[in-house]
């Protein structure tokens, strides 16, 4: 955690070294960016911008966490390390030393700081701006607003931004666009036009941009509503790169179709079996997608971590899971820690990850899906790991490395050519 304030040349954080950026660098994570959704909108047409830049740039693919869930993956592209080292496994999680299941979106979860921390303690001028406010706090922790070199906003709630808080205000003015609804296209697009204001205006040396998935809940690759949505994202993509930096774009975790053929979600209610092989109540079911947003997916992801009763057998467990189908992987903490490089003081005994289109409840009552308004779509597990990972410039990539999504801060900033 060492962070070198040696300005002007690079700062050193979480074991890695990042240089000092030559001209401002944009980073940005597209939620829930399928491979797909940006060839869909290229070969319509609609995203001239994209398709220029994955032709004279760079169009790599790159792995996400485990679990491919929002937050985690963020945390570990603004850290550029995984969950093992920051501590943020999902966004929700269980903590056995309080018994109480909580969101972990406060920034007193967080074990690492942020790359955004160090360039703003080494002198630079940074700025943030996420879709929902759930992330701002984690992403811009460490920042000090009133230092005039760090901002950092959400879209939800954009209109309360203040200087002490993010480091501006009248954000709604300065980006141009009235408050986005919470579950719209427009909670995405503010991000980016926001990003595009501060880059003409504000400069900032690096900058971090992160959209919500929304769109990606609803709508497969190549259908309207998804063209729709990338050829607004290509428009600004379009305008960032105009503007002058360093651009890479990144997703959090991909996105598949979850549901049966009648649009019911495919789920396998893992507390309802718990309870079965235990007993009412004995085992705890916990699902890391679960936010206060779960309008788009009901709280239906495909992993889950399972806490036991004393005295129940793992193994009896595991192979109990393993022979359900639908379940790719069943194991227990330490090697899901291992493989996934996970903390493992928030993470339970065992760990459930689901097939592409099969999602993990824990009890049918306990899902409310009245807002699913079409046949779910949803991540979590191994079939939502692969992303992109798009730039502006040539970048060279070590050969035989495999890209994480949390290399991107180090691609962005070191590997450029
Ligand atoms: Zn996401």
């Amino acid at each position: 955690m060492k962070i070198d304030n040696s300005f002007g040349t690079s700062v050193t954080v979480n074991g890695r070294e990042y240089r000092w950026p030559k001209s401002p660098t944009v980073v940005v994570c597209i939620d829930g960016s399928e491979p797909g959704y940006i060839e869909r909108a290229i070969e319509a047409g609609l995203a001239p911008n994209f398709d220029r830049l994955m032709s004279t740039g760079t169009n790599l693919l790159a792995q996400s966490v485990i679990p491919s869930f929002t937050n985690p993956n963020n945390i570990s592209i603004i850290t550029g390390r995984p969950p093992a080292v920051h501590g943020i496994a999902g966004n929700y999680f269980y903590d056995p030393a309080t018994g109480e299941e909580v969101m972990m979106n406060d920034a007193r979860f967080m074990r690492a700081p942020t790359i955004m921390k160090a360039f703003h303690d080494a002198g630079a001028k940074v700025a943030v701006v996420t879709a929902k406010d759930k992330l701002r706090t984690l992403l811009g922790y460490g920042l000090d607003p009133l230092s005039g070199r760090a901002i950092a906003f959400s879209s939800e709630k954009a209109d309360k931004a203040t200087r002490p808080e993010n480091g501006i205000d009248n954000v709604l003015d300065f980006v141009g666009m009235p408050l986005p609804d919470v579950y719209s296209a427009e909670l995405s697009e503010f991000v980016f036009a926001a990003g595009v204001k501060l880059l003409q205006t504000f400069r900032p040396d690096v900058m971090y941009l992160s959209t919500t998935d929304y769109i990606q809940h609803k709508a497969a690759p190549g259908t309207e509503i998804a063209n729709c949505f990338y050829a607004m994202l290509d428009r600004y993509v379009g305008e960032l790169d105009a503007a002058g930096c360093v651009l890479v774009l990144t997703a959090d975790h991909g996105m598949n179709d979850k549901h049966l053929a009648n649009g019911e979600p495919d789920v396998i209610y893992l507390q309802e079996l718990f309870d079965e092989w235990l007993g009412a109540g004995q085992a705890r079911v916990i699902l890391p997608i679960t936010d206060p947003y779960v309008v788009h997916h009901g709280a239906l992801g495909s992993f889950a971590t399972v806490y036991l009763p004393e005295g129940a057998k793992r193994s009896e467990m595991i192979s109990k899971l393993t022979s359900l189908e639908g379940v790719e992987v069943a194991i227990d903490r330490e090697e899901a820690c291992r493989r996934y490089e996970l903390p493992p003081d928030r993470i339970g005994d065992l760990v459930v990850i689901s097939t592409r289109h099969k999602v993990l409840g824990t009890a049918r009552a306990k899902h409310d899906l009245s807002g699913l308004t079409e046949p779910l779509r949803s991540h979590g597990g191994l079939t939502e790991q692969t992303v992109p990972m798009i730039a502006n410039r040539k970048v060279e990539v070590p050969a035989g490395r495999t890209l994480r999504n949390f290399d991107v801060f180090d691609v962005a900033l070191n590997r450029v050519v």
